[in-house]
């Protein structure tokens, strides 16, 4: 099959397109380090190796120690391990309750959902109308039968910066773990264990142009948890299955990457989204956007456009090669409202005509102002097949 080049790509939050340098890694780690990294045998080191390179850069990359970086095949493994790991471990002492927020990905939710079914109780703290979690919320829920808090550091559809920091201080004071679901923001913006002092950070490499299938658990030295995937002794007997050596050197390279670019790349693309989002609220009427403008990761913007559904939109964009995405989920064939705008109390109809826009490294101006041209044409002429006149 041959898919046409997409020289407008605004999806970066659901993947990113993997560096050259990431390239070049996996591809001879694939040729060349293809040993057991468990065996004794010199092709065995070599693979271990690798997989030490890899583990120094992603620690280096968040302020944590080599030891504390356990390697997982996904952000979703990795959310799913800090919260079933920790609520089995902790349970017994009567932690029997998950505490987290309305705006988390489904690895997260759907992962406290699970284990409400099975008997444990779940607490979803309401947010902002900008889509930040609060100390308050927190404070007033929390007691002393919570095993673990789990706040996402930076939302996956409007980009907003969680208060980690506060609500760990908080989680602690009770004795309860707090896991932050990092996937969004590492690789974007300086991301520090110890300042945001939790105990659990999930980050996965494909968001930060990264292979796909590699991620890690960062577990705080010391963390007492229960293996949700048993079998060998790998990764300290944290995490079973013999490594996914190629991805996690791809993991290791886009972290170095990632580290040595960050400081100038953020500032580049959180202009080039400024301009997008500036361009988008001048020249089209009736837009505007939602959530936090001035905590949010620099990649991201999330605009409403009134009387204009976003699917048809989103549809319109992708026949223009330029591709940005909904926050909702079509399941079953039915339109899911995005549950983070609902959470922020916006109205149904401004839940079902948002679009995200993310960038990313390989993001230009020229792409930007593309957009710019092309959007008040689509969307006029979207608002032509009805009739209301535009009120926003
Ligand atoms: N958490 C957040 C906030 C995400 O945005 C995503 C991916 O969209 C995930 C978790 C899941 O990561 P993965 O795709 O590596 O399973």
């Amino acid at each position: 099959m041959i898919f046409r080049t997409v020289s407008g790509y605004f999806d970066h939050n659901a993947t990113t397109p993997v560096a050259p340098d990431v390239v070049e890694a996996v591809t001879r780690a694939l040729s060349e380090t293809y040993g057991n990294a468990s065996s004794v045998h010199a092709y065995g080191q070599r693979a271990k190796a690798a997989l030490d390179d890899a583990r120094g850069a992603v620690a280096a990359l968040i302020g944590a120690e080599p030891a504390e970086v356990v390697f997982t095949g996904s952000g979703t493994e990795s959310d799913n391990f800090a919260i079933r790991g920790s609520i089995e471990a902790l349970a017994a002492r009567g932690r029997r309750r998950v505490i987290t927020t309305a705006i988390e990905h489904e690895a997260v939710l759907n992962t406290a959902r699970h284990l409400e079914k099975r008997g444990f109780q779940l607490t979803v703290l309401p947010v902002t109308a900008d889509g930040v979690a609060t100390v308050e919320g927190l404070r007033s829920a929390i007691g002393s039968d919570v095993a673990i808090v789990s706040v996402m550091h930076a939302n996956n559809e409007i980009g907003t910066i969680q208060p980690v920091a506060a609500l760990a201080a908080i989680a602690h004071e009770h004795g309860a773990l707090i896991h932050t679901d990092a996937v969004q923001s590492v690789g974007k913006i300086p991301v520090d264990v110890r300042a945001l002092g939790v105990d659990l950070l999930s980050l996965s490499a494909h968001k930060f142009n990264g292979p796909k299938g590699a991620g890690v658990l960062w577990i705080k030295r010391g963390t007492r948890m229960q293996p949700t995937v048993t079998g060998g002794k790998h990764e300290r007997n944290r995490r079973a299955g013999t490594e996914n050596v190629a991805a996690i050197a791809g993991l290791g390279a886009a972290a170095a990457l990632a580290a040595g670019k960050m400081a100038v790349e953020a500032g580049r693309v959180s202009a080039l989204r400024d301009r997008l989002e500036a361009g988008i609220l001048r020249e089209v009427p009736g837009t505007q956007v939602n959530g936090a403008r001035d905590s949010r990761v620099p990649n991201t913007t999330n605009i409403s456009f009134e009387r204009v559904e976003a699917e048809s939109l989103l549809i319109a964009l992708d026949l223009e090669g330029v591709a940005v995405s909904t926050g909702s989920a079509c399941s079953s064939g039915t339109l899911e409202p995005s549950h983070v705008l609902k959470a922020m109390g916006l109205s149904p109809h401004r839940t079902q005509n948002s679009l995200r826009f993310s960038l990313g490294m390989f993001s230009t101006q020229e792409e930007v102002d593309r957009v710019i041209e092309v959007l008040p044409r689509l969307v006029e002429k979207l608002r032509g097949l009805t009739r209301r006149p535009v009120t926003a």
